[in-house]
């Protein structure tokens, strides 16, 4: 049961080519198992763009949806395709990007980071928080994407379960707890530059390299 989805800016964001290419992966994760919001991706892609205030045609990208839309059928590799890292436990639009090793800070949670060819300064790290523990707190300098893999967490505005994807501007002061029946994964992506604070903070910011 999905209850929470990317917003509708983002979604036409994506149909238009200008969402980032982490955030873009991150969407992409939760379009894989959302048919609601892939219907709703095509009425933007239908309407070429013009939701986005201001921005000329020619700014838009006439292959972003067929982007989007390739990461879906990433199930799928075309036969003469380079050899790809597949990733059969996690959604089929992770396959082929090489996600590095788990790295423990201190005993509370782990993180990997995924590197994307074609963009290799987007930030899209993956987080494995224990039960009962609180997300790393940190800033936003932009708009921060997470999509929830396994497990649930929750903060003042509600639950949040696996199939839910999370949009967390910067205005929004929030401590999310994972919840107690068990650890969650997360896949998360900013747009510009996340500025991590606490002890925690300090001791991931120099690893991850932001
Ligand atoms: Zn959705």
């Amino acid at each position: 049961m999905i209850t929470h989805h990317p917003s509708d800016f983002t979604l036409a964001r994506l149909a238009s080519g200008t969402l980032g290419a982490g955030p873009e992966l991150v969407v992409a994760t939760h379009l894989s198992g959302c048919p609601q919001c892939r219907g709703r991706l095509r009425s933007f892609e239908a309407v070429g763009g013009a939701m986005l205030d201001g921005a000329p045609p020619n700014r838009l990208s006439p292959d972003a949806f067929a982007r989007a839309l390739k990461r879906l059928d990433e199930a799928d590799p075309p036969a003469e395709a380079q050899p790809r890292v597949l990733h059969p436990d996690l959604p089929p639009p992770l396959n082929g990007y090489e996600i590095g090793p788990w790295r423990a800070v201190g005993r509370r949670f782990r993180w990997r980071r995924l590197t994307l060819p074609e963009s290799p300064d987007a930030n899209v790290i993956m987080l494995k928080v224990g039960a009962g523990q609180p997300l790393p707190r940190h800033g936003h300098s932009g708009t921060e994407y997470t999509q929830v893999l396994t497990g649930s967490f929750s903060d003042s505005l509600g639950r949040y379960r696996a199939g839910d994807c999370i949009e967390m501007d910067e205005e929004v002061n929030h401590q999310p707890v994972v919840d107690q029946d068990g650890e969650c994964v997360c896949l998360a992506a900013v747009e510009g530059r996340l500025r991590l604070s606490g002890w925690i903070g300090r001791l991931i910011q120099p690893l991850i390299g932001i």
